[in-house]
């Protein structure tokens, strides 16, 4: 009688663990960067485009995942869409430069083999994630920059554009907006970016497939009013974007010289590497409280090998959206 109730009790805590562990056949979640956006400062009309666009990507990226197509896919067309989407600064929505240019990074990483391929401070690549992707594929390498790395991207069939296609009007404002603030400031330039008003918009994804494979990948402009050929945190590995099988795949968005200095996208992964931390406590760790001590404005979007997502933030608010196999979506804004 014993013996059995221990077998019942047994049964009935493998079948908790089996249910608490039972991972969706597929996990995706994305974003359109995170910064000072407030409800106030937005009209109808801007809120339903971002949340409309915000849902488009999330379809592409979900239909892949679930008629059983490869991480890798959900991530590069998923970002495609955002990269031609002019309402994030990312393909045709980048941001300007002090000298009024528009230059490029992007990061691709598959969690399946550690392999990563990044491109920097580009200026023709219509579409830098297919340039990401292409380094990670078709090269002996992981980083390549400027003029190189359009070569390269040329070499390898990826479409090029004039320089002009990635005017927008509105950007081009921001950055006289920016130039204006600086110069109130009396700023010469040696502290660029003011902490105030800049709504970041660069867009990344994260997502697991059916195999059970993770992969990430972020796409930006930058920081309006850049200078001197400055790289942000989006295109290194380990800073901005990062992916492995054996924990979680990240892409970051914010002020990227913090997202450099503590290498957010890899201690996410290393805190549960190596402490055993869930993805959560990790996000909680990292953005919530290291972040936010040290300065860093921004968050992040994550999924781990078991299809948990998470969103966080610090700043006021962050473009994002997510979506499991069998769950409601979300597509969100605010706080
Ligand atoms: N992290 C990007 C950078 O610093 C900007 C962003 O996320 O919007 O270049």
């Amino acid at each position: 009688m014993k013996n059995n109730i221990y077998l019942f009790l047994i049964c009935i805590s493998l079948m908790t663990n089996a249910c608490q562990t039972k991972r969706p056949a597929y996990a995706l979640a994305l974003h359109g960067g995170a910064g000072t956006i407030l409800k106030k400062n937005m009209t109808p009309e801007k809120e339903a485009a971002y949340l409309q666009a915000l849902n488009e990507a999330l379809t592409i990226g979900e239909n892949i995942l679930k008629s059983g197509g490869k991480a890798t896919d959900a991530v590069e067309k998923t970002i495609l869409y955002l990269e031609d989407c002019p309402l994030f600064n990312a393909g045709k929505g980048a941001v300007f430069t002090f000298e009024g240019k528009n230059e490029m990074d992007a990061a691709f990483m598959d969690g399946s083999n550690q392999k990563a391929g990044a491109v920097c401070g580009v200026t023709n690549i219509k579409n830098p994630i297919r340039a990401a992707r292409a380094v990670l594929e078709k090269s002996q390498h992981v980083f390549l920059s400027g003029r190189g790395a359009e070569i390269f991207a040329q070499s390898v069939g990826i479409d090029t554009v004039p320089p002009a296609y990635f005017f927008t009007q509105e950007r081009w404002d921001g950055l006289q907006k920016a130039k204006a603030a600086e110069q109130a400031k009396g700023n010469s330039g040696d502290l660029p970016f003011g902490k105030t008003d800049y709504k970041f918009g660069t867009v990344g994804v994260a997502c697991l497939d059916q195999m059970g494979n993770l992969a990430a990948g972020t796409s930006t402009g930058g920081m309006t009013n850049k200078r001197w050929n400055r790289i942000g945190d989006a295109p290194v590995i380990g800073a901005g974007t990062y992916a492995d099988n054996a924990t979680a795949a990240v892409s970051c968005t914010g002020h990227g010289e913090f997202f450099l200095r503590y290498t957010v996208a890899r201690d996410i992964c290393a805190l549960m590497e190596y402490k055993g931390s869930t993805l959560e406590a990790a996000g909680e760790q990292i953005v919530m409280k290291k972040l936010v001590e040290k300065g860093g404005e921004g968050g992040l979007i994550a999924v781990d090998k078991n299809g948990n997502i998470i969103m966080p933030f610090n700043s006021e608010g962050m473009y994002r959206a997510c979506v499991k196999a069998g769950e409601a979506r979300k597509v969100l804004i605010y706080k």
